[in-house]
């Protein structure tokens, strides 16, 4: 592929410029001193046709003149004399069709030779099928000319045929420029159409060479600047024209140059090494040249004696230990073709640096056609038909072969292909590719075999069969281990979806492949799936993102030198935007693979959160966001707000997108199955699957993800992940209601095992802390009760009375959420020990087993009908319980102050997890309204969605930022000045989602009440955490008092209940 080149030029240029190939140049061949193009002075050669490229008319004409009896000389005569308007050159400007041409021209031979000469005949043998056939050695020096990068022109005097066609029996792409006088109504020696030519080549009259038969229109080029040749006999002046050039114009071999001048290797040595190896010596020089395209280990053509070869070698310079092993090559061919995969036949390894300077292997040359072009030019659609399908079992070939059998098992590791490769890809990182790097690990296939992959997989690579539909040899095994064989397929088919004018590998994108003949890329993809035996590979466009994202990567590299000056070329620098182009392909792939994903699920899964707001770390404006208090600036400097999961410091991006994995693998397919169980009759047993769940996830680590930091700087019990890391990963487990139980996240346990590490004894931790961080246990918070607004936590009434070493508590409680739950075995009770001490010093927090005698729950209740099982919202009376002293926390009269501390993580997790609701929501309606037609038009189209969509994205957005402002403060400056913050989000976020949600599900259609889908149940949360930890109208109270008294206007600050 045309990928291995460009690395390979932009490799040699940075080693060229940094100097480290100097200790490698040897010493050209010593029998002809050939320059190579690069010190050539010329840019292009322009051919005349007849009698240069054709054979000379003039020769015709003295053959015809014979065979006719007309004297000697008179249409030569005829041809030059008679000025500007003579009828040849009437003729050649296109002024004269072919009747008027011969009535006049047949005049003038008869008045130059005194009788009626019948031309008509002359003009027959003039175009006959003899004199049309292209000179082979003037085709053979085109070649060698174009070869080493000089362009092409003919110039040609001609003129049409009755047919109306002009006369140009050559292969035109042989040349670059086209130029017929005919066609341009000027002709040679008119000094205009020489400069139409240059200018067409895009070159100086001094930087070309012109070759004619005649003197007159030599003349006029040279009077122009433009090196000449006179072509009086070919071959002398093909002799003339080497001189001029510095390299021959023979002996050309397909797709070969010179060797340049940095990547000479000596050839005495090596011919010494050829004759031991291959038994010689042979007669005839040894030929050595250069492969130009497909290879990115320096590639030659070798002639020694009667055998063609090749010989691969590393690069000269430093390498990485593993890059350009040709000894792994050389090892790989001569297994598979042992193993019957058609590759070229390997003769010797030698691993002797001392030879050429580097280790090389040889092997056969194979001759055959090399279709640059996947839409195979010139072939019938049948035979292109032929050819892919031979392709595509060539392929099945490979990916077939027995690895034991084949001595291959420790070719490459087993297994996790796709991951490694994704990894190591990665390291070339482009930011077009950000959301790539993040998509891929996230829908690595599930199941991976492990066979010999080829790693580059082109047309360009394969020797095809001249005679018919046969894979001859596939090329290039530089990139070859064990691996995943669909993602050689896939690469296979990125012809497929690349514009034809792709500089790397010329694509069929504009091309009616079907018209062609060419099966298209799933017709391909299900070909190979039949001939491997294999059932249809339903995520291909995974694989095809993967194919793209590994080109850009590459491509990517080769910028990144571009721009540290290394490489210094322009085509490595269109690398960059060609690696954006690639990574663009590649997530139209990763997007269509999305989709299919997603339509997979039985209900709907969210989609990647679009993060609009998303700005880079460095660039979001500096500012004191501690809107109340003077902050620590040793705090505000280092921190910023990340507002994206991709911003994350890495472990917490690593945690993040193993959890959204996990979301997508394990989660959401679960919830319809624990959703029909909350309706069930069993539903007040916990559903097997979530425990099953909850072990998965400890396994992965995925577990106690919330414990802030601050709390735990060890990170003795949690993640170890700030406020605002866990912030980001509380909005991903928010998308589904059964997550946060699933990762140990859950409400009210997680504020339960707060208050226990921050202000338990170290034996309540160990009865109490410890099974709750396992989550072997469940546990629940006692504070509201139903005679008093408990929204003013003074107003509690339950009573802890001190008696004999023990507290005996008499209470009626309700809405304690997790109570119901057979998991629940610790209540964090809070009661009066001293009503009449001061009004924040009456409450005290207490550690009650939820099976000590006198405590009975009396009932569920339910949240708009819904019980919420297992864990429900209990009634419960407490009557003379007697718990120990020593379960009371912190002592008595410190609940309030408990409650206190509590506070501001719980708040960040409910809102984090609103939004998570939200954008969950977003995703469902988005989905349901392009699929759905109402009133001829998709609802999607409906102005009234349009504006619940963006107005939805716009709240959900803002409500955000506030949050994660609110989390960054609790990082930096705590959550006491954090106050305000704290206050506003439990004000806003609830509200937010209970609309976004509401407006949502009206989009949804009836379908969004049901429990068929998650919407119903996240309107009822979005709508309890109104009141659940506090009514709005208690926080509004709080942010507003809080505002008045930084005015200092006064006022007392209110306390918002937890
Ligand atoms: C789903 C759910 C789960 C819950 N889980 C728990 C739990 O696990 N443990 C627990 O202890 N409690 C829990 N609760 C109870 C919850 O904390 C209380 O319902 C809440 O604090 C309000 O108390 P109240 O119901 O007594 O309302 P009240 O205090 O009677 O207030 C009623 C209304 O008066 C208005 N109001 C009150 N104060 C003000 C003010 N200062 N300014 C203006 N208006 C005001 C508000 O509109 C308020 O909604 C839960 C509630 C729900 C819905």
């Amino acid at each position: 592929m045309g990928l291995r080149r460009f690395i390979q030029v932009s490799y040699f240029r940075c080693a060229r410029t940094s100097g480290i190939l100097k200790h490698v140049r040897y010493k050209p061949p010593s029998l002809v001193q050939w320059r190579h193009s690069g010190s050539c002075l010329y840019k292009a050669v322009i051919f005349d046709m007849g009698g240069v490229l054709l054979p000379s008319p003039y020769r015709v004409a003295v053959e015809w003149e014979v065979r006719n009896r007309i004297p000697p000389g008179t249409i030569k005569q005829a041809f030059i004399s008679g000025g500007m308007n003579r009828p040849w050159m009437r003729y050649m400007r296109g002024e004269l069709t072919s009747a008027e041409f011969l009535q006049e021209f047949g005049q003038q031979c008869s008045e130059i030779a005194n009788f009626s000469v019948p031309v008509d005949s002359f003009l027959s043998e003039l175009t006959s099928s003899q004199m049309s056939k292209q000179l082979p050695i003037m085709t053979e020096a085109l070649a060698c000319i174009r070869a080493e990068g000089l362009k092409t022109a003919v110039l040609s005097n001609n003129f049409y045929l009755n047919s109306g066609m002009s006369f140009l029996p050559l292969d035109r792409n042989q040349f670059d420029v086209v130029i017929e006088s005919c066609r341009e109504g000027i002709c040679k020696p008119d000094p205009r159409i020489y400069m139409l030519c240059l200018e067409r080549l895009g070159v100086q009259p001094n930087e070309s060479i012109f070759l004619d038969d005649i003197g007159e229109n030599l003349k006029a080029a040279a009077q122009l600047g433009i090196e000449t040749v006179k072509v009086d006999d070919p071959e002398t002046a093909l002799k003339e024209l080497e001189t001029y050039l510095g390299f021959p114009l023979r002996g050309f071999v397909p797709h070969t140059c010179l060797v340049r001048p940095t990547m000479e290797i000596p050839k005495d040595p090596l011919q010494q090494y050829l004759e031991e190896v291959l038994g010689g010596p042979k007669t005839g020089p040894l030929i050595v040249r250069q492969f130009s395209h497909g290879q990115s280990n320096p590639t030659y053509y070798i002639k020694f004696g009667d055998r063609h070869l090749v010989l691969r070698k590393k690069p000269p310079g430093k390498l990485l230990p593993s890059a350009h092993a040709v000894e792994r090559e050389y090892r790989i061919l001569k297994a598979l073709a042992e193993a019957g995969v058609p590759v070229p036949k390997v003769l010797a390894l030698c691993e002797d640096s001392s030879i050429i300077g580097t280790p090389f292997y040889l092997m056969e040359y194979c001759t055959g056609h090399i279709y640059k072009d996947p839409s195979l030019p010139g072939l019938e659609p049948g035979q292109r038909r032929a050819i892919y399908i031979a392709m595509n079992k060539v392929l099945c070939k490979i990916h077939s072969v027995d690895l034991k059998a084949a001595g291959l098992e420790d070719y490459g590791k087993h297994g996790n292909y796709v991951q490694r490769q994704v990894q190591t890809w990665t390291k070339q990182y482009r930011p077009a590719m950000e959301r790539l790097i993040e998509w891929l690990p996230l829908h690595l296939p599930t199941s991976q075999k492990t066979t010999v992959v080829h790693g580059d997989f082109t047309s360009p690579l394969l020797i095809l069969n001249p005679e018919g539909p046969e894979v001859l040899a596939v090329l290039d095994w530089e990139l070859s281990t064990l691996g995943d064989p669909i993602s050689d397929m896939a690469y296979n088919c990125m012809a497929h979806y690349l514009p034809s004018h792709f500089d790397l590998l010329k694509g069929l994108r504009e091309c009616d492949v079907i018209q062609l003949g060419i099966p298209t890329a799933e017709e391909y993809f299900r070909m190979y799936c039949e001939h491997m035996q294999i059932p249809p590979i339903e995520n291909w466009n995974f694989y095809m993102a993967f194919s793209f994202f590994r080109v850009a990567a590459i491509l990517q590299g080769v910028y990144k030198r571009s721009l540290t000056g290394q490489a210094s070329s322009a085509t490595a620098e269109s690398g960059g935007k060609q690696a954006e182009r690639m990574a663009n392909l590649a997530w139209n792939f990763a997007t269509k693979e999305g989709f299919r994903v997603f339509k997979e699920f039985p209900d709907a899964k969210p989609l990647a959160r679009p993060y609009s707001t998303c700005t880079q770390p460095e660039a979001f404006p500096r500012r004191n966001y501690v809107t109340m208090a003077p902050s620590s600036p040793a705090h505000t400097s280092k921190a910023h707000l990340i507002l994206s999961p991709n911003d994350l410091p890495r472990r917490a991006q690593d945690l993040y997108h193993k959890l959204k994995k996990f979301m997508d693998v394990s989660v959401y397919p679960a919830e319809q199955v624990l959703r029909d169980h909350q309706v069930s009759q069993t539903r007040w047993t916990p559903h097997p699957l979530i425990e099953e769940l909850k072990d998965k996830a400890k396994s992965e680590g995925l577990w106690n993800l919330f414990l802030p930091l601050e709390n735990d700087p060890e990170m003795k019990y949690g993640a170890g992940l700030t406020n605002q890391e866990y912030a980001h990963l509380c909005e991903l487990m928010g998308t589904s209601l059964y997550a946060p139980e699933i990762f140990n996240c859950s409400a009210p346990d997680t504020g339960n095992m707060e208050v226990l590490v921050r202000y338990g004894t170290e034996e309540q931790k160990e009865r109490w802390l410890q099974p709750l961080l396992d989550g072997k246990v469940r546990s629940c918070f006692a504070m509201t009760e139903p005679q008093v607004a408990s929204s003013d936590a003074t107003n509690i009434e339950a009573s802890i009375i001190e008696e004999k070493g023990f507290y005996i508590l008499n209470g009626h409680k309700w809405w304690i959420s997790g109570a119901l739950d057979p998991r629940c075995q610790l209540c964090v009770f809070m009661g009066k020990t001293d009503p009449e001490a001061q009004r924040h010093k009456q409450q005290s927090m207490l550690l009650v087993p939820m099976d000590t005698p006198g405590i009975t729950v009396t009932r569920p209740l339910s949240v708009f009908g819904e019980e919420d099982p297992p864990a429900g919202h209990g009634e419960i009376l407490f009557e003379n319980v007697q718990v120990p002293k020593e379960n009371i926390l912190l002592g008595p009269g410190r609940g309030f102050e408990i409650a206190q501390g509590r506070l501001g993580p719980g708040r960040i997790h409910h809102c984090m997890r609103l939004i998570g609701y939200s954008e969950r929501a977003l995703a469902l309606m988005k989905g349901r309204v392009t699929s759905r037609v109402a009133f001829g038009k998709p609802l999607a189209e409906q102005g009234t969605i349009l504006e619940d969509i963006a107005k939805s994205r716009a709240e959900i957005e803002q409500a955000r930022l506030l949050v994660l402002k609110a989390a960054l403060l609790m990082d930096t400056v705590g959550n006491k000045t954090a106050a305000l913050e704290i206050a506003m989000i439990k004000m806003a976020v609830p509200l937010m989602a209970e609309w976004v949600v509401d407006c949502l599900l009206q989009a949804f259609g009836a379908a969004g009440l049901s429990n068929d889908y998650p919407l119903a149940q996240f309107f009822a949360w979005a709508r309890a955490l109104r009141l659940a930890d506090g009514p709005d109208e208690v926080h509004r109270t709080a942010v507003a008092k809080l505002e008045l008294k930084h005015q200092s206007l006064g006022g007392e600050e209110e306390f918002p209940r937890d």
